[in-house]
């Protein structure tokens, strides 16, 4: 099935330019053209895939493998005080861009975004259930 490219993948092949961050075979990491906060930082690999569950195991690894020096990284120079890990799949979760990605988001002590939720009470019986259900399926 072919698919248009996305914006990212115009990216990774240099079409479109980028304030990039770090490049191997595998990833790329460049600075979000609409930041929520200074350093907001995308994490991408070059897989064209359109949601998580769709990435190879070894696109997969790669991306991992990278974010620990890039948070560092991000951290250290902008001196910001904590960081959130973002990353949306399909359309109705709030991806916009159906390529893969991680944000790394950083916050400052005058930041305002938020990412929190209402805590929710769990349904211990249904829990065990589902939990099953869920291990179950795994490939
Ligand atoms: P999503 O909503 O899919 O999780 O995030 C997509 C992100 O990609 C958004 O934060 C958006 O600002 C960013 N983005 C969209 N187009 C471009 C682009 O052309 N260049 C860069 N650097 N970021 C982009």
């Amino acid at each position: 099935m072919s698919r248009e490219k996305t914006i990212f993948t115009r990216i990774i092949e240099g079409e479109l330019p980028c304030h990039k961050l770090f490049e191997d075979e595998y990833v790329i990491a460049f600075l979000d053209i609409q930041p929520l906060a200074r350093g907001h930082t995308l994490v991408v690999p070059k897989e064209s895939a359109p949601s998580m569950d769709k990435l190879s195991a070894e696109s997969a690894s790669a991306l991992g493998r990278s974010l620990p020096s890039l948070c560092r990284a991000v951290m250290r120079a902008t001196g910001a005080t904590a960081y959130n890990l973002l990353q949306n799949n399909g359309r109705e979760a709030g991806m916009s861009v159906p390529h893969v990605h991680i944000h790394i988001i950083p916050r400052y002590p005058d930041s305002t975004h938020s990412f929190l939720w209402g805590p929710g009470e769990i349904d211990h019986s249904e829990a065990s259930k589902l939990a099953e259900a869920i291990s179950a399926t795994m490939d």
